[in-house]
């Protein structure tokens, strides 16, 4: 799928001051170090072109939710250190968002210079989407560009707001999400199998409805695939179930079914009584786990049963892991599947958050065709939902 929004290489930005929304949500640890920069070498490509086609550029991020308050804690600065690290020139930062830092940086910065706003979540006003604030931000520059994948799905004042008072287009990052995970779902190679997990199915609905809309075979793991083994009629002992989505879940099953969509669930699970380190992991078939168990990963016969599945496939996409993945012992199924889709010969779709951390973990991330920069963003979009960042973009 080509993008039919206007994109950075479609306006001319020399000369001009451009406010580029990235996302720069990186994890930190205790002393404030960013543990994975992989967010803002992605945003790397849009920064340099804008750079080497003489542009003003003003970042601009959140990080963290510091509920519309200055906290220290979620300061960009160290954002800003890494970035001039792997740019290799001065990203200036503002100590402010709107405020007069930012104004008087903004008014002395020359072609091909960088800087960065303060959180933009340090005003309410950010999530509020408000529309001053909006166009205070708007003021700064000439184009808009949102490279921010991550929170495209949000319509806030800075992901979509601004777009109504600039120019606005599409960043090389969004442009690559777009074209990969959409083109993947409107003409994916065949088989196209999705692979499904994580804790719960209300949380993947609407992921669901629309795939058995486009995909061969849906993969089903993780906490969600207890309410449909008990659709099917198996006793789960103590597993994570949404009795409420029991009839849903035996309506998926059906419409799938109706479209020829092979649905495949897990035949045996590891289960413990305790979901905790020191617990002891019992493997059994599914059909007995019995009442104090509960389900935490998917067994030795599931993994060879996805793995079958798998080696013909010519695209996957994976969203949620296939157990409590966090806990080591029960982490195998998880790290069972990033394995297999670096060795096949496929499009790899990694959909974000927990399955992008497990294929990082495990040393596979450069053998996937894609890893995406946004969990609950690349959810929504495999959806079929609009989302708010990309649809305010000037069309082409
Ligand atoms: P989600 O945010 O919906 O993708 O879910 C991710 C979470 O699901 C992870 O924190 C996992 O620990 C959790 N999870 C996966 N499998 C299970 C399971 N069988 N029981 C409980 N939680 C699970």
């Amino acid at each position: 799928m080509s993008i039919n929004k206007k994109t950075i290489e479609d306006i001319n930005v020399n000369d001009k001051k451009v406010l580029v929304r990235c996302d720069f949500n990186v994890p930190q640890d205790e002393q404030g170090n960013i543990t994975d920069d992989r967010r803002i070498v992605e945003t790397l490509k849009t920064i340099k072109y804008l750079i080497d086609n003489n542009a003003r550029v003003i970042l601009c991020s959140h990080l963290g939710r510091p509920k519309g308050e200055f906290k220290m804690q979620y300061s960009l600065k160290p954002v800003a250190k890494r970035l001039s690290e792997l740019l290799g020139q001065e990203v200036k930062m503002a100590t402010d968002v709107i405020g007069e830092s930012a104004q008087s940086l903004v008014d002395s910065l020359q072609p091909k210079e960088v800087m960065l706003l303060e959180n933009v979540r340090f005003h309410k006003e950010e999530e509020e989407n408000n529309e001053e604030f909006s166009q205070k931000l708007a003021s700064f520059a000439d184009i808009y560009v949102n490279d921010a994948f991550g929170t495209a799905h949000r319509a806030h004042a800075s992901t979509a707001g601004v777009a109504k008072f600039l120019p606005a287009v599409a960043g090389y990052l969004i442009e690559k999400e777009i074209e990969v995970i959409g083109g993947a779902l409107d003409n994916p190679q065949r088989p196209f199998i999705a692979i499904l997990g994580g804790k719960k199915v209300s949380d993947k609905i609407g992921v669901i409805e629309n795939l058995i809309d486009k995909a061969d075979s849906i993969i089903i793991g993780g906490g969600m695939a207890y309410t449909f083994l008990k659709a099917e009629g198996y006793e789960i002992g103590n597993s994570i179930c949404e009795m409420d989505k029991i009839d849903l879940a035996l309506s998926l099953i059906e419409k799938a079914k109706m479209k020829n969509v092979k649905l495949l669930f897990p035949v045996d699970v590891v289960c413990a009584k305790q979901i905790n380190e020191e617990a002891d992991a019992i493997c059994v078939d599914v059909g007995n786990i019995q009442g104090d168990l509960s389900g935490v990963d998917i067994g030795p016969k599931t993994i060879e049963l996805f793995k079958k599945e798998l080696q013909n496939a010519k695209t996957v996409i994976w969203n949620g892991p296939m157990g409590v993945f966090e806990i080591e012992k029960f982490a195998n199924g998880t790290n069972e599947i990033a394995k297999v889709l670096s060795q096949i010969n496929a499009i790899t779709i990694i959909g974000g958050g927990d399955s992008a951390l497990a294929v990082e973990k495990g040393g596979y991330a450069d053998k996937m065709t894609h890893i995406s920069t946004g969990g609950g963003a690349s959810l929504e979009y495999i959806e079929g939902k609009v989302l708010p960042g990309i649809d305010c973009l000037n069309n082409k």
